[in-house]
């Protein structure tokens, strides 16, 4: 359902206040650091986001997709690791939504709307990331368990999470998806992390490659119960088509910050005896990116106000994802150049915004994927007779 419109600008208007007021004051201290922003993250908690699109009969906000996408573009144009944070949780908290039995939505979403039981996805592996039916990360039942083994690459939230919604080959040879409950930290019964990721940027949160050695799980944790098994690929897909938009809209919070950040240096620098905004050519430059930025922001709004009225959007959803990107890396590169030298050091932002937008061009499918998703809708919806 739809939010309430006055709500919905509520909500936003208080988290853009904060991220003025206290990410964006703080936020290279943590980032050049890559150290996690425990105190911005419980304010996140505070406000509630970690329930934000959990329906209100398990406790949440119950957003639509589209406020959704308005906060995580107001977090990323603060810092765009905390939109991470939440994120993987989001996917998590989606899956369960849709597609868990009832008792599965009764056991988990209520824990998971506070923060304190936070939600991870692991579809990736070494050598399974595009191609995400190549996964070898195996499902053994004996009796009421399952056995897990194999390894997933590039789980982020991993350490922190209680939750990992894990996707790994059963018998029958499909993907199934299992709802993994751990203890946050680094090991937990025949779970351990084998690899931490050192990043360019999305720093703060950890990222890292995570081993399973014979651990049990449930049955009761087979998302979707007896149903679910053979489906985890299906299940996941869906949820990234959500995941989609949500990363359009950090790459427009990003570009955002790119954008004014240039405004501000173009205004304010002088060379020749004038401000280079004077200059024709960086006019030229500010006009594309400010047009680039319109362009990413009104597609993902379209791909998020589709959704919410109950379409399948798995085409707008990757255009807003493929051109929103591809715009960020491009807005964040013009603005460090419009900062000469100083766009190079780490005394102004957008060395920052460089370095995190490649991010939102490679996460929940790449550019190239992105294309081969809506080249393969565009034939269905232009058939030929
Ligand atoms: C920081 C970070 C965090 C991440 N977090 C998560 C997470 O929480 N959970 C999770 O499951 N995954 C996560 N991922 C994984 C991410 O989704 C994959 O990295 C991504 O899908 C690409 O897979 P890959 O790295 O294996 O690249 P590959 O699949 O090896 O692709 C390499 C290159 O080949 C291109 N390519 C591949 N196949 C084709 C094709 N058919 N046609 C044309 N070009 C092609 C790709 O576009 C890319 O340019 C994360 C990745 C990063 C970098």
């Amino acid at each position: 359902m739809a939010t309430d419109q006055a709500l919905a600008d509520e909500i936003v208007g208080t988290i853009r206040a904060w991220v003025d007021r206290d990410v964006i004051p703080n936020v290279a201290e943590f980032e050049h650091a890559d150290e996690f922003p425990q105190a911005m993250f419980d304010q996140m908690c505070e406000f509630g986001l970690f329930g934000s699109t959990i329906a209100p009969e398990y406790g949440g906000l119950g957003l639509d997709v589209t406020t959704y996408a308005r906060i995580i573009e107001e977090l990323s144009r603060g810092f765009m690791s905390l939109a991470g944070i939440l994120n993987t949780h989001k996917i998590g908290a989606t899956m369960i939504g849709r597609f868990g039995t009832d008792e599965q939505k009764q056991r988990f979403l209520p824990r998971m709307v506070d923060g304190s039981f936070r939600a991870a996805f692991s579809l990736s592996e070494p050598d399974a990331g595009s191609d995400t039916g190549a996964l070898r990360c195996r499902a053994e039942r004996d009796g009421d368990e399952w056995v897990l083994n194999g390894t997933k690459m590039w789980v982020t939230n991993g350490v922190r999470a209680s939750l990992v919604m894990l996707m790994a080959r059963t018998p029958e040879g499909r993907i199934t998806c299992f709802l993994v409950e751990k203890e946050p930290g680094e090991s937990f019964e025949g779970i351990s992390v084998s690899k931490k990721i050192d990043k360019l940027g999305y720093k703060g949160l950890e990222t890292v490659e995570m081993a399973y050695v014979d651990h049990k799980v449930p049955h009761a944790n087979v998302l979707g119960g007896d149903d679910g098994i053979g489906h985890g690929q299906q299940y996941a897909l869906s949820a990234l088509e959500l995941g989609r938009i949500n990363i359009a809209a950090r790459a427009v919070g990003v570009a955002q910050a790119a954008f004014e950040a240039a405004m501000r240096y173009a205004q304010q620098r002088e060379t020749f005896g004038r401000p280079i905004y004077d200059h024709q050519a960086i006019q030229f430059k500010l006009a594309e990116m400010a047009t680039k930025l319109q362009a990413a922001r009104l597609m993902t709004y379209d791909a998020a106000e589709r959704a919410d009225a109950g379409e399948r959007v798995d085409m707008e959803a990757g255009m807003a994802k493929l051109f929103a990107s591809e715009a960020a890396f491009e807005i964040a590169t013009e603005a460090l150049r419009i900062h000469g030298g100083n766009g190079y050091t780490t005394e102004f932002p957008v060395e920052r915004y460089f370095r995190d937008t490649p991010l939102m061009i490679i996460g929940e499918g790449t550019s190239e994927i992105q294309k081969l998703v809506i080249a393969r809708k565009l034939r269905d919806r232009y058939p030929v007779d």
